[in-house]
């Protein structure tokens, strides 16, 4: 088979590519300090900024002695708590020794005339007043607390509502400051998309096309991935939505293009052999044979035995002939017969300047 392009050719195409894959990426660098250093318009809000501070001041001097007392009162509660159960243990300790004393007794020494029978009658009855009165107490107690209870309600109440609007003023205040960081960072990533695509459209054939792919990746990965983190919570709409954008108008581009190949083609393939050849480049011709595809329709043409057919059972494309002046078979496309040098009928398009340049 035929080599298709000059050894240096494929090395510089590499290095072409790999140029524009570099001049991508320090591109990308460059504009990834240069998004982060737009100045951001104003410091992070900070939450105490928005709080109605004499507001919330007055609430907190009447929150503060009410609160005091419901803590002490608390405490009251509890320790009365206590007393209470120690008198009630108290009572019952004495009750329960009382019966044991009496049920140790006869029954005579039982009668309510014995004076240790009233004695211990009494102390357990004075016991009993005694429990009353700490229960009375505590009744007290909880009637106060309840009270203080009911006073604090309408100063918590307005001190939370205070922390609210507080809260929810910054909260807009913070959206505002990311809104703006973002809407900076569009005004500069967004034109550059733009003119990514619009350089990329117009100059990509040139023979500056290094630089116009490195452009379009830059301008590509900036728009989609160093904005990320400034995104607001409607930013991914923006960013898939472009996204969606820019595939949709490469999709239609693709299926142009496959139109206008299938086109070419058709167009190709019903004119005249010496024709056809003219129109198909050297290069390409080479390209395509040394893959065992014919140069015109793009099929494969390799026979059984891996050899090339004299012409193309796909197109009807000469695809080797015989020479003129000595009558060596070659390639039809060679513009010189392998054997004798002779110059060859073939007249296929020598490669330009252009073509060597454009990927
Ligand atoms: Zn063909
Ligand atoms: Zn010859």
């Amino acid at each position: 088979m035929v080599g298709s392009t000059r050894g240096p050719e494929r090395l510089i195409r590499v290095g072409q590519w790999l140029i524009a894959l570099l001049f991508a990426y320090f591109l990308i660098q460059v504009g990834a300090s240069l998004i982060a250093d737009l100045p951001l318009l104003s410091r992070a809000p900070q939450l105490e900024r928005y709080v109605d501070k004499p507001g919330l001041q007055a609430v907190e001097a009447r929150i503060a002695p009410l609160s005091a007392q419901r803590d002490s009162l608390r405490q009251q509660l509890e320790a009365q708590d206590g007393r209470l159960q120690e008198a009630r243990e108290a009572y019952e300790r004495g009750r329960r020794s009382f019966e044991t004393w009496r049920s140790a007794r006869a029954a005579t020494e039982q009668s309510a005339q014995n004076p240790e029978v009233i004695a211990r009658a009494r102390q357990l009855d004075a016991q009993l007043e005694q429990q009353r009165g700490l229960e009375a107490e505590r009744r007290g107690l909880e009637q106060r607390l309840a009270g203080v209870t009911a006073a604090l309600q309408q100063p918590e109440q307005q001190r939370e509502s205070l922390q609210r609007q507080a809260q929810e003023r910054f909260e807009r205040a913070k959206r505002g400051a990311e809104l703006r960081a973002f809407g900076i960072r569009l005004l500069f990533v967004g034109p550059l998309l733009g003119l990514s695509i619009w350089q990329f459209r117009r100059y990509r054939s040139s023979d500056q096309w290094p630089f116009v792919w490195g452009f379009l990746i830059f301008g590509l990965f900036a728009f989609f991935f160093e904005l990320v983190p400034y995104l607001p919570s409607f930013g991914a709409y923006l960013r898939y939505g472009v996204g969606a954008l820019l595939t949709f108008i490469g999709g239609r581009a693709l299926i142009r293009w496959l139109q206008d190949y299938l086109q070419r083609k058709e167009q190709e393939q019903a004119a005249p052999q010496a024709e056809r050849q003219s129109q198909i480049r050297y290069e390409s011709a080479l390209q395509g044979l040394s893959r065992s595809q014919c140069p015109s329709c793009e099929r494969s043409v390799s026979r059984a035995d891996g050899t090339l057919p004299d012409f193309c059972m796909h197109c009807g494309l000469q695809l080797q002939r015989d020479c003129s002046s000595c009558g060596h078979h070659q390639i039809a496309f060679f513009p010189f017969c392998q054997a004798c040098g002779q110059p060859g009928e073939a007249s296929v398009a020598m490669p330009t300047r252009r073509e060597t340049a454009a990927p």
